[in-house]
């Protein structure tokens, strides 16, 4: 069974009533997304799933991109410095060539890092009765759609947006800012790199100033 948590398992568990516990883990294939800004608390909540997965006793495998090395190289860290362990992946091939046959629940951090290839192996993990759980930017530097993002968005049973504070007005916070002047548009960092801005005190020009 999956961890009972009536924002995202609500459906799942009519879905036992009506046709029992055994087609219930044959229904359990499904796709999350936890999406927002930078500082937003997207990891501080895919490790809370994971977490209440491990208390419902749950074979959960977690990966992340190789290119997000900011904290860790084999755990997943918020911001606010929890933690749980994770592979390195280099791609979404490698992603699934590591998913051992009894895993139930496949976490995923750091998603906008991944090639397109992802969508369709969230997919599959999916319709193999998999619950996958993915974290990941929603907008890149200038707010625009972060791919693979809007598209993993699309095929999701559950996404969910956080916001950080914005640390102009204080807000909800729904843009990353960059506060240096870098003009690519994937950029690891943290803090010294990033702030959080709601849609009105977000500058994205700023940024852009000094570009070729
Ligand atoms: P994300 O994965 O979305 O970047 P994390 O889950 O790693 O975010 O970190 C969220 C934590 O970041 C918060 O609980 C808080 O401790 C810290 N934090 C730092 N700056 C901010 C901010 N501007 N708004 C909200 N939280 C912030
Ligand atoms: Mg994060
Ligand atoms: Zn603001």
């Amino acid at each position: 069974m999956t961890p009972r948590d009536p924002a995202v398992d609500g459906d799942l568990e009519v879905e036992s009533i009506r046709r029992g516990p055994g087609a219930a883990r044959a229904h359990a294939g499904r796709i999350e997304v936890v999406c927002g800004s930078m500082f937003s608390g997207k990891t501080e909540e895919l490790i809370r799933r994971v977490k209440r997965a491990l208390y419902g006793r749950q074979k959960v495998q977690a990966f992340k991109p190789r290119i997000d090395d900011r904290y860790d190289a084999t755990r997943i860290v918020s911001h606010g410095a929890i933690a749980i362990e994770a592979v390195p992946v280099g791609s979404s091939e490698s992603l699934l060539r590591r998913v051992e046959g009894d895993t139930q629940v496949v976490a995923i951090d750091e998603a906008q890092f991944f090639d397109r290839g992802i969508v369709e192996v969230c997919n599959r993990l999916a319709d193999e009765g998999r619950r996958v759980i993915l974290a990941g930017l929603d907008q890149d530097y200038l707010g625009r759609p972060f791919p693979p993002m809007p598209d993993l968005m699309a095929i999701a049973e559950d996404v969910t947006k956080v916001r950080a504070v914005c640390t102009v007005c204080g807000g909800a916070a729904s843009r990353s800012q960059r506060i240096i002047q870098e003009g690519a548009t994937v950029l690891v960092g943290g803090s010294e790199c990033y702030e959080a801005r709601c849609r009105a005190c977000f500058r994205p020009r700023d940024v852009r100033q000094g570009e070729a």
